[in-house]
C-alpha cells in the first residue's frame, strides 16, 4: 500500500526536462570574438542614419552584392580584417526588453549625441541603460558635418553624468562623427575594435550552440525564421535548437545579404531557418542532441507554463470571487431590510436609466474599468500590445484592467474569464470557432478580432470611451446684445429688463440662456419672459429687437452684455489616452 501512494505521488510531480546552458567553458577553449554593439541615444540624433551608413559602407564594400535582408543584426568587416555585429533597431526600448527578458547580448554601446543638439532626455536614459547592464560606453559626436556643431560641449555636458571623455582624463572614447556624410566612421569602429580589445571578449566555438533570438518573423515560403546571434559552439545545418517552446531543425542559414552560410561561429548574426514555430526575440537558443530531446524540453516547457498560467488564473478567479462578495455584502447594506424581487427590481430601474443615455452599449454608465483579456499569435504581438497597454496611465477616468494575456486562438477559458470580469476580449491574428463565437455571444462577451495593431488600439480606445460618462455640450442657438436696459414692475417686485438686439440665430425662449459680461458668464438660466413690442413670443430672429427677463430677480442687466441662448447635448466622451501612434 506504502508502496503504491510514493509512486502516485511520484506521478504527479512531473521531473524537470528543461535544457540550460553549460557551465562556463574552460579558458583554454575561448577563442577572441568580435563585439556586439547597440547603437542608442536621443531621438533624431541620428542612430538609423549612422546604422544605415554602416550596414551600406558594407554592401558597397562588395561582400555579397546580394539583396540586404533585414536581420535585426548585421556584421561589419573592417579592412583589417576585425569584425563588429550591430544590432540593428536602435534606441533604448528594444535593449531593455532584452535585457528584461533576461538576454544579454550587447557587449558595447555607441552612443549617438547631436552636435547641435547636446545631451538630452533619451542620452541621459541611455547612459543610465548601459549603466544598469554594466555595458561600456564609445560615445559617437553626431552631425559634426553642421555648422552649429559644438562636440566640445557635448564632452563637457556629459561629464554631469559621469560620462568622462578621454580628453578630460576619463576613459570613455569620444568620436566626432558624421552619419550623413559618412566621415570618420572608420575611427568610431576602431574605437569600438579598441574598446572589445580591452574587453578581451572571448568565447568557445566548439561544444552544442549558446545563443539568443534577436528577431523573429514568419516568411510567407520559408516558415518562421529567427536571427540570432551565436553565443557559444558553432551553428551547422541539421542542428537541433530549442527556444522558448520551439524547436528547429536548422533547414539552412544565412547571413544580412541572403548569403546562404555552412557555419555560424560566436558573435555572429545569422538567420535560421527550419523552425517549427516561431520563438520570441530575447529568447535563449540552446542546441540539444536530438529531436526527441528538443520535444522533450518543449512539452516541459509548456506544461511549467500551463502549471504556472492555472495558478495564476486561479489566482485571479480568487480576488474576483472575493470582490463579488464584497458587492453583495454593499447590496445587502444597500437594499438591506427588500425582498429579494424588489431588490432586483431597484437594480433593473438603475440599469435603465444608464441605458437611455446609450442605449446600444450594455455598459453601465458608472462602470468606469474595462477588464481586457488579450491572445496574440506570438509572444512578440502580445508583448508588443501589453507595451502599448502600459502606456494606459492608471489617472486616466476608466480604468484599464489586464486579466489574463497569453498565446494561440481565443478559448472557452477566455470567454470564461472575460464573463466573470464583465471584460473584453481583443485577439491579434488569432482565431475564433465557431463554437467559440456562440458560447461568447450566449454570455454576452465581446470577442474583437484584430490583425493590424493600430486598429486594435483604436477599438480600445472606443471600448474605453464608452465607458466615461457623456460630457454636456453647449450649442449656441442665437446671440443678442444688451442695447438698453430699464425694469417693469410686477405687483410689488421691480423686474429687471434687457432690451435687446439679436445679432446671430435666433433666441428661443424654451431654450437655455446664459447672460455674458467681459468675456464672463455671469448667470445661467432660463427666461421668465420674452416679447416683442408688447406681445409674448417663444422666438426672435436675427435682427430683430426683444425684451426679456430672468428666471434670477438679482441680476441687473448692464448695457454690452451678452445674451446667448444655446441647448445642450450630451456627446460621447473620448478617451485621452493615446499610446502615440
Ligand atoms: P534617430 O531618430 O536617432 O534614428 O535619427 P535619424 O537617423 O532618423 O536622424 C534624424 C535626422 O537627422 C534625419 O533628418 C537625418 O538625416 C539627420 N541626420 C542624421 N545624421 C546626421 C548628420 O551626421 N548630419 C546631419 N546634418 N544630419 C544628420
Amino acid at each position: 500500500m506504502k508502496l503504491k501512494w510514493s509512486k502516485l505521488k511520484q506521478d504527479k510531480v512531473r521531473e524537470n526536462k528543461d535544457a540550460v546552458r553549460r557551465p562556463p567553458a574552460d579558458p583554454a577553449l575561448l577563442t577572441p570574438r568580435p563585439p556586439v554593439v547597440t547603437i542608442m541615444g536621443h531621438v533624431d540624433h541620428g542612430k538609423t542614419t549612422l546604422l544605415d551608413k554602416l550596414r551600406k559602407t558594407q554592401v558597397a564594400a562588395g561582400e555579397a552584392g546580394g539583396i540586404t535582408q533585414h536581420l535585426g543584426a548585421f556584421l561589419v568587416s573592417l579592412p583589417s580584417g576585425e569584425k563588429i555585429t550591430f544590432l540593428d533597431t536602435p534606441g533604448h526600448a528594444a535593449f531593455s526588453a532584452m535585457r528584461a527578458r533576461g538576454a544579454h547580448v550587447t557587449d558595447i554601446v555607441i552612443l549617438v549625441v547631436a552636435a547641435d543638439d547636446g545631451v538630452m532626455k533619451q542620452t541621459v536614459e541611455s547612459i543610465r541603460h548601459a549603466r544598469d547592464a554594466q555595458v561600456p560606453i564609445v560615445l559617437a559626436i553626431n552631425k559634426c558635418d553642421k555648422a552649429e556643431a559644438d562636440p566640445e560641449r557635448v564632452r563637457k555636458e556629459l561629464l554631469a553624468y559621469e560620462v568622462v571623455c578621454e580628453d578630460y582624463g576619463g576613459d570613455v572614447q569620444a568620436v566626432d562623427i558624421s552619419a550623413r556624410t559618412g566621415s570618420n566612421l572608420t575611427a568610431l569602429a576602431e574605437a569600438t575594435i579598441a574598446l572589445a580589445e580591452m574587453l578581451e571578449l572571448k568565447a568557445d566555438p566548439s561544444g552544442p550552440v549558446e545563443g539568443t533570438v534577436v528577431e523573429s518573423f514568419t516568411d510567407k515560403g520559408r516558415g518562421p525564421v529567427t536571427t540570432a546571434i551565436i553565443q557559444r559552439g558553432t551553428l551547422r545545418k541539421g542542428s537541433i535548437l530549442v527556444a522558448g517552446k520551439c524547436w528547429a531543425k536548422v533547414r539552412s542559414m544565412f547571413d544580412e545579404n541572403g548569403e546562404v552560410l555552412r557555419e555560424a561561429c560566436p558573435s555572429m548574426p545569422v538567420g535560421i531557418i527550419g523552425w517549427k514555430d516561431l520563438p520570441s526575440a530575447g529568447d535563449e537558443i540552446l542546441e540539444v542532441e536530438s529531436e526527441t530531446r528538443a520535444r522533450e524540453v518543449v512539452d516541459w516547457r509548456k506544461y511549467e507554463q500551463e502549471q504556472e498560467k492555472t495558478k495564476d488564473d486561479l489566482k485571479v478567479i480568487e480576488e474576483k470571487r472575493k470582490e463579488h462578495q464584497e458587492g453583495h455584502r454593499k447590496d445587502r447594506d444597500q437594499y438591506g431590510s427588500l425582498h429579494w424581487k424588489e431588490r432586483s427590481y431597484l437594480k433593473y430601474q438603475a440599469k435603465k436609466e444608464h441605458k437611455v443615455f446609450r442605449p446600444k452599449e450594455k455598459v453601465e454608465r458608472d462602470s468606469n474599468v474595462l477588464p481586457i483579456i488579450i491572445k496574440g499569435d506570438v509572444d512578440g504581438s502580445v508583448e508588443a500590445i501589453l507595451d502599448l497597454v502600459d502606456t494606459y496611465d492608471a489617472s486616466h477616468e476608466c480604468k484599464l484592467d489586464l486579466v489574463h494575456f497569453g498565446v494561440g486562438d481565443i478559448t472557452e477559458n477566455d470567454v470564461n474569464l472575460a464573463e466573470t470580469f464583465g471584460g473584453v476580449i481583443y485577439g491579434f491574428n488569432v482565431n475564433a470557432s465557431n463554437a467559440i463565437q456562440q458560447s461568447a455571444a450566449k454570455k454576452q462577451v465581446k470577442i474583437k478580432l484584430h490583425k493590424v495593431i493600430y486598429r486594435l488600439v483604436e477599438d480600445l480606445q472606443e471600448e474605453l470611451s464608452i465607458r466615461l460618462p457623456c460630457i454636456v455640450e453647449e450649442h449656441p442657438v442665437g446671440e443678442a446684445s444688451v442695447l438698453a436696459t430699464f425694469s417693469v414692475t410686477e405687483g410689488k417686485k421691480k423686474v429687471p429688463v434687457a432690451g435687446c438686439r439679436v445679432q446671430k440665430g435666433q433666441l428661443e425662449k424654451r431654450k437655455k440662456f446664459k447672460l455674458i459680461r467681459n468675456g464672463h458668464v455671469i448667470w445661467k438660466g432660463s427666461l421668465t419672459s420674452l416679447k416683442h413690442h408688447k406681445d409674448d413670443v417663444s422666438v426672435i430672429k436675427t435682427g430683430m429687437d426683444c425684451g426679456l427677463s430672468l428666471d434670477e430677480e438679482n441680476i441687473e442687466f448692464k448695457v454690452g452684455d451678452e445674451m446667448v441662448c444655446y441647448e445642450e447635448k450630451e456627446v460621447l466622451a473620448k478617451t485621452s489616452w493615446d499610446p502615440g501612434f
